[in-house]
């Protein structure tokens, strides 16, 4: 089993990519996160996120439950459950996790050379800005502290193994499929 972190500022179109390389990488699980934040429209139990209360996600931190978790935003946890990782590695797949860049760094300390971490960087701060606001989700406020978080994650790039420019989707798409299978199907 590999391990494939997938981080990048909010608005950097990793999310997309992940699913894009998923639908085309038959052996790639997501890992589902657990979250305190609220369920956005389009989003499913279970499927995007376990959305659990501060309480429960306090409980699981305590239980020893997560291989990572972060307070992304203030009152925002998110994190990478354990029995997430052992359910995928039972299905005998490598596991996808769409983390920050916090996260990924901590999850690379865990797993050493059995986990690679990507960055996605969008291509201009304007650009970024214009993704953020066609979202609809984010309010002024929500959408300054994500673009100053945005900026910190970018600062960070070098710490990671691999990085991707999402500047033309489909090309983007492109080189991190081959950067995957490049990764899984090496022997060590
Ligand atoms: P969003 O609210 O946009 O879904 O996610 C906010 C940020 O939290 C994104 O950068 C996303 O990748 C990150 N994130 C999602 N799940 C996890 C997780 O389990 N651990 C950490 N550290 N970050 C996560």
């Amino acid at each position: 089993m590999k391990l494939i972190a997938i981080a990048g500022p909010s608005g950097s179109g990793k999310t997309t990519l992940v699913k894009a390389v998923m639908a085309m990488l038959i052996n790639l699980a997501f890992s589902i996160s657990c979250t305190t934040r609220s369920k956005r429209g389009d989003e499913a139990e279970g499927k995007n996120y376990f959305f659990i209360s501060s309480e429960e996600f306090k409980r699981k931190i305590g239980a020893g439950e997560f291989a990572e978790w972060q307070e992304v935003y203030e009152g925002g946890f998110y994190g990478t459950l354990k029995s997430e990782i052992a359910r995928i590695s039972e299905e005998g797949k490598n596991v996808i996790f769409d983390i920050d860049v916090e996260g990924a760094i901590n999850l690379k300390k865990v797993y050493g050379p059995d986990l690679l971490t990507i960055i996605v960087l969008p291509p201009s701060h304007s650009e970024l800005v214009k993704r953020l606001e066609s979202r609809g989700s984010e309010t002024k406020e929500s959408l300054a502290i994500r673009l100053a978080k945005a900026g910190q994650e970018a600062a960070k790039a070098s710490e990671f193994d691999k990085m991707v420019y999402n500047d033309d989707l489909n090309e983007a798409v492109t080189q991190l499929k081959n950067i995957i299978v490049e990764f899984t199907e090496s022997s060590d």
